[in-house]
């Protein structure tokens, strides 16, 4: 059975045609619950093998989760809705890395073996805004009351000056 602690093996996932659904407490995932103001909440992640007609293989990842952050301007808590969709195409060798088509983004296992959950809290975290901000509208912070400009009062002389202009003017 694949865990999530389990190092991802490419060609494990291919013969067992990985199709797995499922989710995990934030609180599972370290480095997305440092991230988190507070770590509430589930992920519900999808891993997926896929073969296209151009024989690559892929590891299709989907998270779906809502991260509760702290906005930067009001320190208040606030949810960040994440749904994440990637490909990634599977790197051995750094020279399989040159020839891989831009279009495709490289699971790097060049450096070592990477566990799903590692690969989910990639995800996750790049998902998620470097500096989590309320809507104006919403946040909770004071922001300046405008600098009241006082009401210029209008020059009676000027008033009267206009009346007169208006009468010659007909
Ligand atoms: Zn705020």
């Amino acid at each position: 059975m694949t865990t999530l602690s389990g190092e991802i093996d490419i060609k494990d996932a291919l013969k067992l045609a990985l199709d797995w659904h499922d989710h995990v407490p934030v609180s599972d995932l370290p480095r997305l619950a440092a991230r988190a103001f507070e770590p509430s909440g589930e992920v519900e992640f999808h891993f997926e093998i896929l073969k296209g007609i151009d024989s690559l293989v892929k590891l299709s990842v989907k998270a779906k989760a809502t991260i509760i952050m702290q906005c930067q301007r009001c320190l208040q808590p606030m949810p960040v809705s994440i749904d994440t969709n990637t490909q990634l195409v599977p790197i051995y060798k750094e020279a399989q890395a040159k020839t891989l088509d831009p279009a495709y983004d490289p699971l790097d296992l060049t450096l070592g073996p990477v566990t799903y959950q590692d690969l989910l809290e990639d995800e996750c975290l790049l998902a998620l805004p470097q500096v989590p901000l309320h809507d104006p509208d919403t946040c909770q912070a004071k922001l300046p009351e405008p600098v009241e400009v006082p009401e210029v009062k209008k020059n009676p002389f000027m008033v009267l000056k206009g009346l007169k202009d208006d009468k010659t003017g007909k």
